[in-house]
């Protein structure tokens, strides 16, 4: 591993810090702390902390030594200033003489001492660094380091790479008794420039921030240097089927595999897929049970990851009844077991814990890479971003001798503690959250109103517009991992090939709002036959399409679904010369009810919305002025004439969408969004 210091980046940082009143300790601390965060071999997704002492002014402009430490929720890679939050040194020596302290108390006492109150919570971690007497600090859960750490005989390797430049901690979980433990044994022998806290991670010291850095740099460079010695090159592989099925067929069953039945729905995931040589393997390995399943490399991954993945059974192509029915058989399995490990876990609690969900946040998939699972693609990728990490880290295990993780009963403590799992936060999830909803005429006025308000729900989003430029341009709009595609919904392999994409993206689909149309006139007994068959093919064909291929996915899930038709007031409430675009809406508000009356068994809802004078929704520009001057009226009086008087708009339409998709028991209905038109008011 090379080190990044720069004299000159040090230097520049500590002078732009220093204008706005940073002292350089700090901006030196930023500096080292960013540089270990940036690299996912040292650092990933808040995990490790670092720390540095020195002086600051107290509220009162009073100067004290403090412990400028890593706070919740900051991520070392991107970590500022006040993500390091100054907590007074001398009070938090002062715990060192106790016998015990609750987790609750220590949390008490850290946040009493900080000198602003309005700081994050100092890391868990923060009385090891209080008690160790280095100026800086260093803390990462380094992929190398822990494929040594891990091992049966992990003492011996660290003594023979390290000699005595290193201390060894045995393991306990983060909070007083590690920070007590760890500084009594690092006063046994005060020369070690750092310690290996067995199936943990790495601490290295300095009195610089230079030297702390390189030091570990270093420790993780002989780490590295001892996995490439003595080493297997791979693990001897399964024997799978001749070839595997392709990833947009089978992440609609593993997903569905991986729900559960919920308060009248299922509880959904999102997936964030992956696959390398690496993971190839790792997962096609014969002992793939034995090595994938003991539990986390480090256990402050068990809150993202669980402690161990859900091993999918391999999928031929062709062959996927049998896939389908081992899947299920193998994410039973797996929720079996995570209740079974709760139950025996739990009984021992002082304070019983309350289960979380039984539902695997890895799938390791045989002949096809890994997959992480999440309430959001942001946590799916977490989870995949640690599961990719572990195999790398349980792959140099095995080369070089054998992975070991820690007992089960350890990794619960981890799991179900109280501070770990305050670092997911509390917040109340959002309606959609784990949902996947496709939009087509994604980047209209429509599209993009429901394709917002669906993500402000909670769903994860693929906009789907012939212009695929805008479609990108929407979906980078509504921003997190929103998903632009280009598609032609007239054309069948089009539509497959978007559907394609947005399985490999997220996984599955569980909403489709089929929205995309046009409006074509004519004077039916005159118009053009060339004309009708076009509209048709765009305002019935397409929506017919779209959802026959989002119904084969969802029918692949097995866990129901959500088909959304945008009708027009015009399939019930013909206007006149508008018999080509009227014709197709009325085939496709019939379609929507086919589907529900098809597909209700299988859970399957569908429903439509008649929508109607909708400013730049169908109506052009040219057709409001040329419809509001054949009726003697101001475009405003004429996009206004309804009963209620008011001007209807596009969100209000993504409200009735949102709405049909939250009614879990509303199927085969048509809710109008016109602002009242009696004529068009449905019996
Ligand atoms: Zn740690």
């Amino acid at each position: 591993m090379q080190s990044q210091w720069s004299d000159s980046d040090a230097e520049a940082l500590t002078a732009r810090y220093s204008e706005q009143g940073v002292s350089q300790d700090l901006a030196l601390r930023v500096y080292t702390s960013r540089l270990l965060g940036q690299d996912p071999k040292l650092v990933l997704h808040g995990g490790g902390n670092t720390s540095v002492k020195t002086r600051a002014l107290d509220l009162s402009g009073d100067e004290t030594d403090v412990l400028c430490v890593k706070g919740s929720g900051w991520d070392m890679g991107n970590i500022e200033p006040q993500g390091l939050p100054a907590v007074r040194m001398a009070p938090l020596l002062k715990l060192r003489t106790r016998e015990s302290l609750s987790d609750e108390d220590m949390v008490r006492h850290q946040r009493a001492y900080l000198l602003d109150p309005g700081a994050p919570n100092p890391s868990v971690e923060t009385l090891l660094h209080a008690f160790l007497p280095h100026k800086f600090i260093d803390h990462t859960h380094s992929t190398a380091v822990l494929s040594l750490a891990d091992q049966p005989n992990s003492r011996e390797l660290c003594d023979e790479i390290y000699g005595r430049r290193m201390g060894q901690v045995p393991y306990i979980m983060p909070g007083f008794a590690l920070a007590k433990k760890a500084a009594d044994l690092f006063e046994q022998d005060s020369s070690v420039e750092g310690l290996i806290l067995l199936k943990h991670g790495i601490f290295t010291f300095g009195e610089t921030a230079q030297e702390a850095y390189e030091r570990m740099i270093q420790m993780v460079s002989l780490a590295e240097a001892r996995l490439r010695r003595q080493r297997k090159s791979v693990f001897m592989p399964a024997a799978l089927p001749g070839k595997t099925a392709p990833l947009a067929v089978v992440a609609p069953i593993l997903r569905g595999a991986c729900s559960i039945a919920e308060c009248d729905d299922w509880r959904r995931m999102i997936l964030d897929f992956r696959t390398s040589p690496a993971i190839l393997n790792y997962v096609n390995g014969a002992e793939l049970a034995r090595y994938a399943t003991q539990g986390v490399v480090t256990p402050d991954h068990t809150i993202r990851t669980k402690n161990y993945p859900l091993i999918a059974p391999p999928a031929a192509d062709g062959g996927l009844d049998g896939f389908r029915a081992a899947a299920h058989d193998a994410a039973d399995r797996f929720a079996a077991d995570y209740r079974a490990y709760f139950a025996r876990n739990n009984a021992g609690q002082a304070v019983p814990k309350k289960p979380l969900d039984p539902l695997p946040r890895v799938i390791l998939a045989p002949g096809l890479g890994l997959f992480g699972l999440g309430r959001s693609k942001k946590d799916a990728a977490i989870a995949a971003d640690i599961a990719e990490n572990t195999v790398a880290t349980i792959t140099d295990a095995e080369m070089i001798g054998r992975f070991e993780a820690l007992p089960e009963s350890d990794l619960f403590d981890m799991e179900y503690w109280s501070l770990e799992q305050a670092k997911l936060g509390a917040s109340k999830e959002k309606p959609l959250a784990g949902h996947i909803a496709v939009v087509t005429g994604g980047a209209g006025a429509i599209g993009g109103a429901t394709a917002k308000l669906f993500a402000e729900n909670g769903a994860e989003i693929a906009v789907l517009d012939l212009d695929g430029e805008a479609a990108a341009r929407t979906a980078k709009k509504i921003g997190g991992g929103t998903l632009g595609l280009a598609c032609d919904v007239t054309d069948a392999a089009s539509i497959r090939a978007a559907f394609d994409r947005v399985v490999e993206t997220f996984g599955g689909v569980d909403i489709v709002v089929s929205n995309a149309g046009a409006a074509w006139q004519g004077k039916i007994g005159a118009v053009d036959e060339a004309v009708l068959r076009q509209s048709f093919e765009l305002n019935f064909f397409a929506h017919q399409r779209v959802a026959q291929t989002a119904v084969g996915i969802m029918l692949a899930q097995g866990t129901g679904g959500c088909l959304l038709f945008n009708v027009s007031k015009q399939a019930i409430n013909p206007g006149p010369d508008f018999g080509p675009y009227g014709l197709p809406k009325a085939a496709t508000l019939f379609l929507a009810r086919q589907y529900a009356v098809d597909y209700g068994q299988e859970g399957i809802r569908s429903n439509a919305v008649n929508a109607d004078r909708i400013r730049s929704g169908v109506l052009t520009p040219e057709m409001i002025a040329q419809r509001s001057a054949a009726r003697g009226l101001s475009e405003k009086d004429y996009m206004g004439g309804n009963l209620l008087g008011r001007e209807v708009t596009a969100k209000d339409v993504a409200q009735a969408f949102l709405h049909q998709a939250l009614s879990l028991k509303t199927t085969a209905a048509v809710t109008t969004v016109d602002g009242g038109n009696i004529a068009a008011a449905l019996r």
